[in-house]
């Protein structure tokens, strides 16, 4: 499948996840404090090199491909490096919330799913402080909660590589870049500067 017809499949993929997000998040009392970039600022934060090729791929057409690669591979950050703001507070926001990842959709918003097939809500602390009548809160998570391993699945059958490939998320964000690179360098037109990778 060409790079562009995935990156087609992906996006319509986070339209049904947002969807969905949404449809929950009207049933539940669940609300993100204003300004709260928490999650984002977090260490041990995981995505598949595919959910960011939506991203990779806007880049690319922006010509600002390299000179963000170079920009990121060269500064690590112990969190992700798209968040803006500062960690102690966890306030901020994503500089680039349009192109986000699956796992950034999800958080907060979806279930997994445990052996019995009942659905267990993985949002933060924060938000789970917020449920006040924790048998109405299951009973709309049983019926109306996104769950991850759905859309992760879809992710994997549109690439089983690079869709099942979980690495802490600037390493994914900066594989996805290569895999844009490496995909689109020869296109006519294309005048590549310092090469990534
Ligand atoms: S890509 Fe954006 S939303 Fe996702 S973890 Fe990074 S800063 Fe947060």
């Amino acid at each position: 499948m060409h790079l562009q017809e995935k990156v087609v499949l992906i996006e319509q993929m986070f339209a049904l996840v947002d969807a969905q997000c949404r449809s929950f998040l009207d049933k539940v009392p669940l609300k993100c404090p204003p300004g709260c970039a928490k999650c984002c600022h977090g260490k041990n934060v995981t995505a598949s090199p595919l959910e960011f090729l939506p991203y990779a791929f806007y880049l690319h057409a922006e010509g600002l491909l390299e000179d963000h690669y170079w920009k990121y591979k060269d500064q690590p950050v112990p969190h992700c490096f798209l968040v803006e703001g500062e960690v102690p507070d966890g306030i901020g926001k994503c500089s680039e919330y349009a192109h986000r990842g699956l796992i950034c959709r999800l958080f907060g918003n979806a279930a997994s799913v445990n052996k019995n097939g009942r659905k267990l809500y993985s949002g933060c602390a924060l938000l789970k402080s917020q449920v006040t009548d924790p048998l109405q809160f299951d009973e709309m998570l049983q019926q109306y909660a996104p769950v991850y391993s759905e859309f992760y699945m879809q992710l994997r059958s549109i690439d089983n590589e690079y869709g099942g490939l979980l690495l802490p998320v600037n390493q994914a964000i900066l594989k996805a870049m290569e895999i844009v690179y490496y995909n689109t360098r020869n296109e006519p037109g294309n005048t590549p500067g310092q090469k990534v990778a």
